[in-house]
């Protein structure tokens, strides 16, 4: 654990049945995080599968965290967040999941085994960048604006709710 307060934005997505109530569950659960304290989240976003599509369309959003947790701490508390979900989906209702990606990290550039910040596909998905900008329309990744980012966006397989 840190002393000081770090800022991180996680991305949540499910394709389960009833996926809505899933990413809402899954944002109560962050509010239970240790010396985490959840800051803001995006309104839930419906988009296309990216690559096979018989599969049902996902349901995506954005959430900031202030937390004192170290990044890979965090990534433990998220991982351990997707393990829950994944076995009580599987023991009800077959498979199903809840992906919990850690976009950003303060400023941090980080290239570990288990992790990667800015987290490494979050430039190319329109289903991260738009909920992004929901709620912080002023962020930068790296270098790059995320305004500027969004100019080159398409947002056809998305819908925000
Ligand atoms: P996926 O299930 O496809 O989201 O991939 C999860 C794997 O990606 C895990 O092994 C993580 O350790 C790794 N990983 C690397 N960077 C990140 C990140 N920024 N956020 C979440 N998982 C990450």
């Amino acid at each position: 654990m840190s002393e000081s307060v770090h800022h991180a934005y996680i991305g949540l997505g499910s394709n389960l049945n009833g996926p809505r109530q899933h990413v809402e569950k899954a944002l109560i659960n962050l509010q239970y995080l240790p010396v985490t304290t959840l800051v803001a989240v995006s309104p839930c976003y419906a988009s296309k599968p990216v690559g096979p599509q018989d599969q049902p369309d996902f349901i995506n959003a954005v959430a900031r965290v202030d937390t004192r947790l170290s990044p890979l701490a965090l990534l433990d508390q998220l991982q351990a967040l997707e393990q829950q979900h994944r076995r009580r989906r599987l023991r009800h209702w077959g498979p199903r999941t809840l992906d919990l990606d850690l976009l950003l990290f303060d400023d941090l550039d980080l290239d570990l085994p288990r992790l990667t910040l800015p987290h490494p596909a979050m430039q190319e998905r329109a289903f991260v960048l738009f909920p992004l900008a929901d709620i912080a329309p002023e962020l930068t990744i790296g270098a790059t604006r995320l305004k500027d980012l969004l100019l080159h966006m398409k947002d056809d397989d998305l819908q925000r709710l």
